[in-house]
């Protein structure tokens, strides 16, 4: 028998989620479902042997949506913030090297030269015309900056958000505010302060959350809120469309095979299932999403007794640059960013390998990848002794690329969907991978949903 439901949103990463509960406050009756045992996706906080790890993302930015989801959850008590001066640091040369977090910092910082400098003061004072199509990151820096810049601080940057490669990534749509700001005013700088200025609201410096018993948080409150509209272990393998215009989807649920009928359909899964899943609506959906590069990250956190740890770990962590010829990308420091991260007497340090620039790294196995971070990280924070305690995750699918040509896909793939009424798409690849942008997209689609439906 078929059960029928005003919506269907199909995958319970934080999109899925944050769509589902969206829906579901806005008075339609959406069923989530998952395929795994449990929802959240990448988001995954565990407790082993003390050390509290985030297999996924390590913190999120404060989005001002964010933070009013955590209001209506109940959950803002539980939120944990990075101290909003903690140093960063970059790897130049062996030695880390304090990222310079304003204007009179950069200005003063021996970091980068003075071309670089040179040319920040000719961005404010004057204008320069972009190039007509898709520009890369690099490509922009080099234009506007220098080389120097590129490599010390935006590409360990922009491995820091997309583990991405600035050479193939669209500056368009991997970083579309700075895109804006230079095509309106000619310039970075005066760009970024209007749009600063346009913005509602008292101007909150931008700070890392986590929560007190991690990520995870986040997701078990939006879990329990949605009660039993949640279904786990519960796998959508294909879907047709019927001649009333509603949905037939073909579910796994427990094992069981079960069908069921919506008249919205919202897929927030991750690009490659997407294509799969819409492959018998219309073929191109494949082809499309297909297109849609992804980076593999390896997930690295080692323990440390803090007395074998020479460097204080006063800071957020550090990033690499690429010219320093390691596979390390950046290293978070949990513990010094948040309480209850390490047993008494121990550091926790989580690092990242692989990205768009080293595939194979992630194709490493576990130990060698414990070997190798302990191996690249010791000397820049003198440690003395092998790790306590490791922990490797590796996301052969982690971020999607939002490399030169994307905006073009995206077109495509939303002009296709605006054939089948009633299909509406949700992730991290539409509007940034942050979770706070997830957040932002996902209720944009909540929004669009209900509006159809009245
Ligand atoms: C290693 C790593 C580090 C990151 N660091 C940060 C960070 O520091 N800060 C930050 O803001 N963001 C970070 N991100 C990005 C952010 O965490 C993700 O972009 C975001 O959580 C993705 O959420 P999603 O719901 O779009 O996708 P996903 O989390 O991938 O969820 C998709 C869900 O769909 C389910 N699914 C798949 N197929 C089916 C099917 N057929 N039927 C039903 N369900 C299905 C999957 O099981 C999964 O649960 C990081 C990501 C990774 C991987």
């Amino acid at each position: 028998m078929t059960r029928h439901v005003p919506a269907l949103v199909v995958g319970g990463g934080i999109s899925g989620l944050v769509c589902a509960y969206a829906l579901r406050k806005a008075g339609i009756d959406a069923q989530l479902v998952e395929a795994s045992p449990r929802p959240g996706g990448v988001i995954n906080s565990v407790t082993r042997d003390g050390f509290l790890l985030e297999l996924g993302p390590q913190s999120f930015s404060g989005t001002p949506a964010l933070r009013e989801l955590c209001v209506e959850l109940g959950i803002s008590k539980e939120l944990l913030q990075a101290p909003p001066r903690a140093p960063r640091y970059v790897l130049i040369d062996g030695k880390l090297r304090r990222v310079p977090m304003s204007p009179p910092a950069f200005f003063m910082s021996s970091l980068i030269d003075g071309s670089a400098k040179w040319a920040l003061v000719r961005d404010i004072l004057w204008k320069s015309i972009p190039p007509d199509g898709d520009e890369s990151v690099a490509a922009f820096v080099r234009r506007k900056f220098s080389a120097q810049l590129l490599d010390r601080l935006v590409g360990p940057f922009v491995s820091g958000i997309y583990a991405g490669d600035p050479e193939r990534l669209s500056l368009r749509s991997a970083f579309p505010q700075i895109y804006e700001a230079e095509k309106a005013e000619g310039s970075v700088v005066r760009g970024m302060l209007r749009l600063a200025k346009s913005k509602k609201g008292p101007r909150e410096r931008p700070t890392l959350l986590t929560f007190r018993e991690g990520n995870e948080t986040l997701v078990r409150a939006l879990a329990n809120n949605l009660g039993p509209a949640l279904l786990t272990e519960s796998s959508v393998t294909g879907i047709s469309r019927q001649n009333d215009g509603s949905f037939a989807i073909d579910l796994q649920s427990h094992g069981q095979d079960e069908s069921v009928s919506a008249s919205s359909l919202i897929l927030a899964t991750p690009t490659d299932v997407t294509g799969a899943l819409l492959s018998r609506l219309d073929a191109s959906f494949e082809t499309l999403f297909n297109s849609i590069e992804y980076a593999a990250v390896a997930v690295v956190s080692l323990g440390y007794r803090k007395k074998d740890v020479g460097h204080s770990l006063n800071g957020f962590g550090f990033l690499v640059p690429r010219s320093a010829g390691l596979r390390v990308l950046g290293s978070v420091w949990n513990s010094s960013l948040f309480p209850g991260r390490a047993p008494e007497g121990h550091a926790l340090l989580t690092s990242f390998v692989g990205g768009a620039t080293d595939s194979a790294a992630a194709a490493l196995e576990p130990q060698e990848l414990v070997n190798l971070v302990h191996r690249e990280i010791s000397p820049v924070l003198s440690v003395k002794s092998a790790p306590v305690f490791s922990s490797v995750t590796v996301w052969p699918r982690a971020l999607p690329q939002y490399n030169l040509g994307y905006g073009g896909r995206l077109a495509r793939i939303d002009q296709l969907r605006a054939q089948f009424p009633g299909l509406w798409l949700a992730g991290n690849y539409l509007r940034g991978p942050a979770i706070g942008s997830c957040v932002d997209q996902a209720s944009a689609v909540a929004e669009e949903v209900r509006e159809r439906r009245q």
